[in-house]
């Protein structure tokens, strides 16, 4: 048996340690990205709603607008039985000709928003709204998804942490020591020396004494360069 196999053994359980710890952290980032996707398509659903808005109270401002003219075209018809001269008639008639053209150009422009803007601006809202319906099962569906595959995440990692100390118990303690302080900065932690001699970690040619030392399988052997833990194939 490998002196070194109690700790390739250690290693992958901390592999699949270090997998699903990568993977519930990623899960609130792949979360976020669907609930931000949905917020930019609800958000393009409001602006389209807004033009159809803003659509509504020009038209209502127009509306008002003649109907402030044609009132005032009637107050002025009611006052013309009043008036004596010839000349101020004339000028009432004008003024009141005048008033009629502005009244029916504010509501020529009314129905030109209605009939010109207002099909596309709703188009716009019907698009908009079947993206959002079309969106938002999907990405229920998936948040919700996530939302179990965390959990698994999280009761795997629960029940590895008691077979990675079941793992780590068949450790010698320096080994175990060595293993524990290299891990964090080079993974894998432990990797094989080639026929050649090269470290699978860094692929550097060790020298003759130490690849003689991993052949012995005695003792722990670190690579000269990276310290990565060697072991060759028994
Ligand atoms: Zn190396």
């Amino acid at each position: 048996m490998n002196v070194v196999q109690p700790l390739i053994d250690l290693q992958e359980v901390d592999g699949r340690i270090r997998e699903l710890e990568r993977e519930a952290k990623d899960i609130p980032r792949r979360k976020a990205l669907e609930t931000a996707r949905l917020a930019g398509v609800n958000a393009a659903l409001e602006i389209a709603k807004n033009h159809v808005e803003a659509l509504q109270k020009r038209v209502k401002e127009d509306e008002d607008e003649a109907e402030r003219i044609r009132e005032k075209v009637r107050t002025l018809k009611m006052s013309q039985p009043g008036i004596k001269s010839n000349k101020e008639l004339q000028q009432v008639l004008i003024q009141i000709e005048s008033l009629e053209h502005e009244a029916e150009a504010a509501e020529n422009r009314a129905l030109a928003l209605e009939e010109d803007e207002r099909p596309t601006l709703e188009g716009r809202v019907k698009d908009a709204q079947a993206r959002v319906d079309a969106e938002q099962g999907g990405v229920d569906g998936l948040v919700s998804e996530l939302d179990q595959r965390l959990a698994e995440v999280k009761a795997e990692l629960d029940s590895l942490a008691a077979e990675r100390q079941a793992a780590a118990a068949k450790v010698e303690p320096r080994m175990l020591l060595y293993y524990e302080r290299i891990r964090t900065k080079r993974w894998p932690a432990v990797v094989l020396l080639s026929e050649d001699g090269v470290c699978d970690g860094c692929h550097l040619v060790q020298p003759p004494s130490v690849a003689q030392l991993v052949k012995r399988n005695q003792v722990l052997v670190p690579c000269t360069m990276c310290g990565r833990v060697l072991y060759r194939d028994l």
